[in-house]
């Protein structure tokens, strides 16, 4: 069956989790739940590689943000010259739940408002 398709890890396959070939630590984890992104085959010098699947730290490298909690609002503070306030809870592809804020200068504001609210989701 070859080797496990989660990056970096180099154990024996035993068995398959839906498409991916996986030793039986990462299927035990895949089938308990466990947070995972499907990276696409690429193009390599030996032709095209197996598709892997990204979980753990590799999962966590991506440096990828949901946001869980709607924003409400955005504030302006003297001691942030710099731009106004966007403070996010977010969670961690692959990570835990943190809490950053954004700052916005005027132009990335502009910017950012107009490009929100032309990919604004059609109401229900
Ligand atoms: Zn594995």
């Amino acid at each position: 069956m070859g080797y496990c398709a989660v990056l970096k890890c180099n154990r024996e396959a035993t068995m398959p989790y839906a498409f991916w070939p996986v030793c039986a630590q990462h299927y035990n984890e895949l089938d308990g739940g466990a947070e995972y992104r499907s990276q696409g085959s690429e193009q390599s010098a030996t032709g095209v590689a197996s598709p892997t699947l990204l979980m753990g730290e590799s999962l966590r490298d991506l440096n990828e943000y949901t946001v869980v909690e709607p924003p409400t609002t955005l504030e302006h503070d003297m001691h942030y010259p710099e731009g106004a306030l966007l403070r996010l809870r977010v969670k961690q592809v692959g990570g835990k739940e943190t809490d950053m804020t954004l700052i916005l200068p005027d132009k990335a504001l502009t910017n950012l408002a107009a490009l929100l609210s032309r990919h604004r989701p059609k109401p229900d």
